[in-house]
């Protein structure tokens, strides 16, 4: 190409390439970076190269793309719309390009975006938003405001109400396990998008700090616990306020539907004839562990982990749990809500048949400020607890994993 397109502006647009056929050529990092956007975008990828990455190669066996094994050849432009040439061989790059142009293709060149007609922008998403960002060809000068964008998209800091006003109803949010990093992407929209949030005990409480000041903050964890005339008071609130016409958010730790009595609410929601939403949360039951290093599975150490409430003692009447089938696994058992009960537990589970050396582990306000971690085994584990005054929220795990994440802790599992 002769002409120089320098020092003009690109003019944006948004390609809608679903079923039209996009060509790449070259197999190597370029084109796997480009290659999963295109097909996001729907388009029909044909890559030509005589070689590829693993990756590209695997989206090439898993029929995801069309791989032409071989060297670019000027018929491979016949059906494309859109063309990246992107080999390391500038002489076949420009082939491309002047092909692509003698047949007004438009052409992204890897080696030298002065000779393309057609750039490639930052790109972010956000909630049906696409972000693009062209900075006169400074790559991490777009990614930066591209970033700046999205998490401000994101975290509701860039009101960008939706031009149909959203439904008034209620989400039930899963807020993770404590950390505000643990939120999930949806989460913080929700929260942004709320007239009402109520709040846990165990939700992330640095988010609501966030939360605009025409928020109505709704916070329950000063009611007494357990009790179900807390919960009938929480669904009251949650089905009023949406009543009112007001987009709610029921926020609290971990996730909704794991010892969260979130579906209490989806049923109080639906008797009452309100939306109710789901946002799915990061559990502390998995999280916690993982935070601090212990994996709930270990291949060769625990092919299973249960997860347990033990708010309630063994022997109770109302006891679901089969504490002595439990004590039978061999895998991982995760304890939540277990502190108090913790000497009725770990009897139980010693008497139904796990060793009282069998590692455990007690995590007290995982990914928390407060965040401690207590080794023992189940034998000693109740007296180490009241000894060292470990208090809830925490997580018991019990299992050779433990043992995996501390091996001096334990030198007979060794
Ligand atoms: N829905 C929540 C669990 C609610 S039950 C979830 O999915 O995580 C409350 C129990 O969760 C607490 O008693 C404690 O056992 C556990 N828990 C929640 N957050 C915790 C944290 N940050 N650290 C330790 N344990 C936690």
């Amino acid at each position: 190409m002769t002409e120089s397109r320098d020092g003009a502006p690109p003019y944006p647009v948004g390609l809608r390439l679903a079923g039209l056929r996009v060509l790449v050529v070259g197999g190597g990092r370029v084109a796997q970076r480009r290659v999963p956007g295109l097909l996001a975008a729907g388009a029909e990828v044909v890559v030509v190269s005589p070689e590829t990455t693993p990756a590209v190669e695997g989206m090439a066996a898993s029929g995801e793309i069309t791989w032409h094994r071989r060297g670019y050849d000027d018929s491979d432009l016949d059906e494309a719309w859109y063309v990246i040439a992107a080999t390391d061989d500038r002489a076949v790059n420009e082939r491309v390009g002047a092909e692509a142009h003698r047949r007004r293709v438009f052409c992204v060149r890897a080696d030298d975006a002065t000779e393309a007609t057609a750039w490639t922008p930052a790109v972010g998403r956000h909630a049906g938003v696409t972000v693009a960002v062209l900075a006169n060809r400074e790559p991490r000068r777009s990614a930066a405001v591209r970033d700046a964008v999205v998490t401000g998209l994101r975290d509701g800091a860039i009101a960008a109400p939706h031009d149909d006003e959203r439904a008034p109803g209620v989400v039930l949010v899963g807020g993770g396990p404590g950390d505000p990093e643990l939120v999930t992407v949806a989460a913080r929209r929700a929260l942004s998008e709320a007239d009402v949030v109520v709040a846990d005990r165990l939700a992330p409480r640095a988010l609501l700090d966030e939360l605009s000041p025409d928020t109505e903050i709704v916070d329950v964890s000063k009611l007494p616990r357990g009790r179900s005339a807390a919960q009938d008071e929480i669904n009251r609130v949650l089905v009023d306020r949406a009543l009112q016409g007001k987009r709610v958010v029921r926020f609290k730790g971990g996730d909704s539907f794991v010892f969260g009595r979130g579906y209490e609410e989806a049923l109080a929601c639906a008797e009452a004839g309100v939306p109710c939403r789901v946002v799915p949360g990061v559990t502390s039951a998995i999280s916690v562990p993982a935070a601090v290093g212990i994996p709930v599975t270990h291949r060769g150490v625990a092919h299973d982990f249960t997860v347990v409430s033990g708010h309630l003692p063994p022997d109770h009447p109302e006891s679901l749990v089969a504490w002595d089938a439990l004590a039978r696994l061999r895998g991982t058992v995760v304890l939540l809500m277990a502190v108090q009960n913790l000497p009725q537990i770990s009897s139980a589970l010693m008497d139904g048949g796990r060793a009282p050396s069998t590692p455990v582990a007690v995590v007290s306000e995982g990914t928390m400020p407060g965040e401690r971690v207590l080794l023992s085994t189940l034998g000693e584990v109740a007296g180490d607890v009241a000894r060292e005054s470990v208090r809830p929220p925490a997580i018991v795990v019990v299992g050779e994993v433990v043992a995996v994440a501390h091996p001096q802790r334990y030198p007979w599992l060794a």
